[in-house]
C-alpha cells in the first residue's frame, strides 16, 4: 500500500496561509482534499502543513482529518523538502487505509465481511492479513476480551457510525444472543498467502480497536525508511514517537475522560502511548449511557473503566490492550497486563481516581491533584 513519493509540490490547491506566532517564520498551509462523512476509520480531509524555513534544527509539522480525529505529524531534524514529500506520501498511505480498512464504508473490508458471510474465499492485502494474525495473537493474549471478529455485534449496536451520541434503546437481549450463539473469533478465519476465508459465516471483522495503532507503526516505519529518526505520529492523542525533539525528549498529553488532559510524559526513545475510554463515542437513552467497547462474552459494554493509557513498544499492542483493558475493568486489568506483558498503565475510574502500576508512576507528571492508588503487577 505503500506508494512512490509524491513531490510535496503536487499537493492540491493551497487556499490559505498564516504565520505562526514562532520565532522562526512558520509557513502554514491550509490545504483542502476532500470532505467525507467519518467514523473511527476516517477520514474526511484536511491536510494542513506547517513547513518552516531550510533549517533542519526544528520542528516540521502536518496535520490529516483521518480515523474520525486529528492525526498530527511532527518530525525533527528533516530538511524542509524530505518533509514535505514525507507528509504527502503518508497522507496518500492514510487514504489507502480508509478506503482499506473501514468497516462499514464499502472497501475492501466490507467486501471480506461480506465474502465470510457467505462462506466464500475473498482475497486481502498483506496490510489486512498482518491485521487478522495480529488480532488472533491479540485475542489469544487477552483471553478473548479483544476480538476484532465481533463486527456483527458492534453493528448490532449501531456503533457503525460517525455521529455520536447514538439515541435510542439497546439491541434486545434476543438480537445479542443470536449472534453470541454463534461465537464469531479471529480464530475461525483461514489465511493462505492473501487468500482469507472463515468457517463461521457469523465472523465479521471490525478494526476499530487496532486500526489506529497498526497505522501509526506503518507510518512510523514509513519515516525510518525515508532516514527519519526523529518524529511523533499522534492520531487524537494516541501515539507513536521515535527519537527527539533536538535536545530534549517529545513530550505529549495524556488524555483525560470527559476531555482535556490529566498529565504530560517524556517520550523515551521508540514508544506508544494509546489511550481508550467509554465517555467519547456511545448511544444512549432514557436510562443510560451504552460505550461503544463491547464485552465479546457478554456482548454487552463495559462500564466501569473511564479510561486506561498505556505505554508500549507498538501501536498495534497499545491499542489492543487499552480496548481490552476497558472491557477487562477494575478487577481484570492487571490480568492483561500481565498477559501483554505491559508494565506502564494507567487507569482511571467513573469516580476520577487514577490506578497506576509503579512503573506508569514513574512517567506520568499530573497536571492537577488527583487520588492515585499504586497497584502492583506481581
Ligand atoms: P477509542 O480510541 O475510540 O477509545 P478503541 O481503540 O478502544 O477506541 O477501539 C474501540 C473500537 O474497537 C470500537 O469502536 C469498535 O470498533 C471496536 N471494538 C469494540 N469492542 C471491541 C472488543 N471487545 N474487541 C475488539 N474491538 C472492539
Ligand atoms: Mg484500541
Amino acid at each position: 500500500m505503500i506508494r512512490p513519493n509524491a513531490p510535496a509540490g503536487k499537493t492540491p490547491d493551497i487556499f490559505r496561509s498564516s504565520r505562526s506566532g514562532h520565532a522562526r517564520d512558520h509557513l502554514a498551509y491550509f490545504v483542502f482534499l476532500k470532505r467525507t462523512r467519518i467514523s473511527l476509520l476516517l477520514l474526511g480531509a484536511i491536510f494542513l502543513l506547517g513547513l518552516s524555513a531550510c533549517q533542519r534544527d526544528q520542528e516540521q509539522s502536518a496535520q490529516l482529518f483521518v480515523f474520525g480525529t486529528i492525526v498530527e505529524l511532527k518530525l525533527w531534524g528533516a530538511s524542509q523538502e524530505d518533509a514535505g514529500n514525507a507528509f504527502a506520501e503518508i497522507q496518500q498511505m492514510f487514504q489507502g487505509m480508509h478506503r482499506d480498512w473501514h468497516a462499514w464504508e464499502p472497501g475492501r473490508l466490507t467486501e471480506i465481511n461480506r465474502a465470510f458471510t457467505e462462506g466464500r474465499t475473498a482475497t486481502a492485502d498483506a496490510d489486512i492479513v498482518e491485521m487478522v494474525r495480529q488480532s488472533q495473537l491479540l485475542e489469544s493474549q487477552t483471553g478473548g476480551r479483544f476480538n476484532a471478529a465481533i463486527g456483527g455485534l458492534i453493528r448490532l449496536w449501531g456503533f457503525h457510525t460517525s455521529d455520536y451520541p447514538i439515541e435510542g434503546p439497546p439491541p434486545t437481549r434476543a438480537q445479542i444472543s443470536e449472534i453470541l450463539a454463534l461465537n464469531p473469533t479471529s480464530h475461525d478465519i483461514r489465511i493462505d498467502g492473501l487468500e482469507m476465508s472463515s468457517g463461521n459465516p457469523a465472523v465479521q471483522l471490525d478494526f476499530g480497536g487496532i486500526a489506529k495503532g497498526y497505522a501509526v507503526d506503518l507510518t512510523i516505519a514509513r519515516l525510518r525508511e525515508l532516514g527519519i529518526d526523529n518524529a511523533i505520529v499522534n492520531a487524537g492523542g494516541d501515539l507513536r514517537a521515535i527519537g527527539t525533539h533536538g535536545d530534549r525528549p517529545w513530550r505529549v498529553a495524556v488524555r483525560q475522560p470527559g476531555g482535556g488532559n490529566i498529565g504530560s510524559i517524556q517520550v523515551r526513545g521508540d514508544e506508544s502511548i494509546f489511550t481508550s475510554g467509554n465517555y467519547e463515542r456511545f448511544r444512549q437513552d432514557q436510562l443510560e449511557r451504552y460505550p461503544h467497547i463491547l464485552d465479546p462474552v457478554t456482548g454487552w459494554p463495559a462500564k466501569d473503566i473511564a479510561s486506561v493509557t498505556i505505554i508500549a513498544a507498538d501501536g498495534i499492542t497499545a491499542d489492543a490492550a487499552a480496548t481490552a483493558m476497558v472491557v477487562a475493568g477494575l478487577d481484570g486489568w492487571p490480568e492483561v497486563a500481565r498477559a501483554l506483558k505491559l508494565e506502564q498503565v494507567a487507569v482511571v475510574d467513573e469516580s476520577g481516581t487514577v490506578f497506576l502500576t509503579p512503573a506508569m508512576e514513574q512517567r506520568i507528571e499530573f497536571s492537577e491533584d488527583v487520588d492515585t492508588v499504586i497497584v502492583k503487577l506481581q
